[in-house]
């Protein structure tokens, strides 16, 4: 109880020097990692109805199992692939800056966000594992933002991170202007396991950034299951909306 009020006492002096700001615009907000009404408010959230393998949202209420037709015709390999925002451009004010500004702080909150609605899956999960970059990518950028957040996940939910197991082989391109055909070609075989036996048997979870057709992640699945792990679900901080 008094470790509980000093504590409460230093953070009101850190609060009062440094007063807490939304770290998109810097407009002053009650708490620190936070951001302000007007930035909450640009940010679309997924919710249901949504397709229970891909995660894409529906117009509208579809009865039945809820499966979309891209994934009834062809079946993504991963369990499950979930996302907390539609990549649009009031996302891209948090997540861009992430991505490539160096903006590494932004971590803590959308971790929060993650958690808040994913929880479950997240403590499901046995191993966490991010998309990898190729290492030429990484020295360029300094630092894997799907590593951040899911090195952040696993420290407070308790579970294996493991960022070293799956990686690329080869500098895949750019993506951006690519149909799901060419990105599908694009990621094929671009992926390989290090070291197997800490997936063996375990359900995977596994963390990128922005989840576009799904290619990518699909194309991990596919090394993580023929590697020997049980199952892998997909969460990503955002979706393209097509
Ligand atoms: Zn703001
Ligand atoms: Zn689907």
């Amino acid at each position: 109880m008094k470790n509980a009020r000093l504590g409460q006492a230093i953070k009101s002096i850190i609060n009062f020097i440094l007063p807490p700001v939304c770290p998109v615009c810097n407009h002053p907000v009650d708490e620190t990692n936070m951001l302000c009404a007007h930035c909450f408010r640009k940010l679309t959230f997924i919710t249901r109805p949504y397709c229970q393998k891909c995660g894409k949202p529906f117009e509208f209420d579809i009865k039945g199992d809820n499966i979309c037709a891209s994934c009834l015709k062809q079946e993504p390999l991963y369990h499950s692939a979930r996302s907390i925002f539609v990549y649009d451009e009031g996302s891209k004010r948090l997540i861009l800056p992430f991505k490539h500004a160096d903006r590494t702080d932004l971590t803590g909150i959308l971790c929060q966000f993650l958690l808040k609605d994913y929880y479950k899956l997240i403590i499901n999960a046995d191993v966490i594992i991010p998309v990898p970059l190729y290492i030429t990518r990484l020295f360029f950028r300094r630092y894997n933002q799907a590593a951040l957040l899911a090195h952040r996940l696993a420290k407070i939910t308790h579970r294996k991170y493991e960022p070293n197991i799956l990686k690329r082989t080869r500098a895949t391109a750019s993506q951006g202007h690519m149909n799901s055909k060419q990105r599908k070609q694009n990621v094929h075989k671009a992926f390989e396991i290090a070291n197997p036996k800490n997936i063996i048997k375990k359900k995977v979870l596994l963390i990128d950034d922005v989840i576009t057709t799904g290619a990518t992640v699909n194309e991990c699945t596919k090394t993580l299951l023929k590697a020997g792990a049980e199952s892998v679900d997909v969460l990503t901080l955002c979706r393209v909306k097509h």
